[in-house]
């Protein structure tokens, strides 16, 4: 038995490679909590709570999700048996209401420690991979639909992404759809492009959208509508001529089953964080599976930790119809895995050493750290918020 003596969590600041534009939010930067669980043994685990936006995207903040984990999931982690992770996270869910993405970061922790301890990568903790590889798609949200077109030519030149997903919503529908149909004209069946809407329309502009999006080859449309609108959701998903995905709406097995029950979508993109952790997203994808409704791995434009817990939880899924948009290791400057994760051939291998099998580069984390000794002596010109 090895015991949890202690939990560290720090908040990171990281400058993104450009601006991301989302109907909901401009992110320059990206802001990552990171949560260590160290046990007595000497083993310690790694998780990571990462959302868009502050609190633009979703009811976490990096900041609520440190102050979450230091207050509340501490004192219920500190001196529990750390070879017990379902027990803990159980107990966790009795006592803390939502805060999904502190819960995914001390799972993401727990199974990562479980794992070093035991010489099982995570994948093979939540009954092994299907696959050692996952498709990346990449997503263009610069603003401009010329850059948006060279950065897309770049990336399949570079064979790291020949699927784009288009973050759209914010300027009128007739704009939107000549965006869409000219990164499509330029590309041809070189790629597949989809778009996210991020819930910026009505179901009225919705009803009109969606097809001229397919018209001009958009291959599937990410939560159109907002979030509470379920009924409009499967509205849309009926009428549709090409695949609804539903994200915003999707927090959990809870959401899974409700949204599959009233067939509010196709696809669901599953995320381990909106999920309330890598078991909870698991769950989701049962229930899509057994309700025909496709999947798709979904990312919070998270750091290498949670990409890596992310990839070692889709590399299970029987079927990955719609791959994933686990980008977000290279939407940044900066790199705070000690090895990069590794992108190549439109996809990302999945890690194979024992737990996460990514480690934490010391250094960068303290230089990007909020409020750190290093960071409060050093000025960082494009270090900044989202
Ligand atoms: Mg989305």
């Amino acid at each position: 038995m090895s015991r949890i003596v202690r939990v560290e969590t720090c908040i990171v600041d990281l400058p993104s490679v450009r601006p991301h534009v989302l109907s909901v939010a401009t992110i320059r930067g990206q802001t990552v909590t990171l949560v260590e669980i160290h046990c007595d043994d000497g083993v310690f685990g790694i998780g990571e709570g990462t959302t868009i936006g502050g609190l633009a995207y979703g009811e976490e903040s990096p900041e609520g999700i440190k102050l979450a984990i230091d207050s509340y999931f501490a004192p219920l982690l500190e001196g529990a048996d750390a070879d017990r992770p379902a027990e803990i996270m159980a107990r966790i869910s009795k006592t803390i209401v939502g805060n999904h993405f502190a819960k995914s970061a001390v799972e993401t922790a727990l199974l990562d420690a479980y794992g070093q301890r035991h010489g099982l990568a995570i994948s093979e903790l939540l009954g092994g991979r299907v696959r050692d590889r996952i498709p990346v798609l990449w997503a263009l949200a610069s603003g401009n639909t010329a850059t948006d077109i060279a950065e897309a030519e770049s990336m399949l030149d570079m064979r790291r992404h020949n699927a784009f997903k288009l973050k759209i919503g914010k300027r009128t529908i007739a704009d939107d759809v000549a965006h869409v149909a000219a990164i499509k004209r330029a590309l041809g069946d070189r790629a597949s492009i989809r778009v996210d809407v991020n819930m910026a329309w009505d179901e009225a502009s919705a009803r009109r959208a969606i097809p001229m999006l397919a018209d001009v080859g958009c291959d599937l449309v990410e939560q159109p509508i907002a979030r509470t609108n379920r009924a409009g959701m499967a509205r849309l998903t009926a009428g549709a001529s090409i695949p609804i995905m539903a994200d915003e709406a999707l927090h959990g097995p809870e959401d899974a089953f409700d949204l599959a029950t009233g067939r509010c979508a196709d696809v669901f993109a599953v995320k381990i964080e909106q999920s309330g952790g890598l078991f909870a997203a698991k769950r989701v994808e049962a229930i899509a599976r057994a309700a025909g409704v496709g999947v798709y791995g979904g990312t919070m434009l998270e750091a290498g930790v949670s990409t890596a817990a992310s990839a070692h939880v889709f590399s299970t899924f029987p079927d990955l119809p719609f791959g994933t948009e686990l980008f977000g290791p290279l939407l940044l400057t900066e790199e705070i895995l000690q090895a990069p994760l590794q992108y190549e051939e439109f996809s990302l291998a999945v890690p194979s050493a024992p737990g996460l099998g990514v480690r934490l580069d010391r250094k960068k984390v303290d230089f990007f750290r909020r409020g750190g000794p290093t960071r409060a002596s050093v000025t960082i010109g494009t270090a900044k918020e989202a």
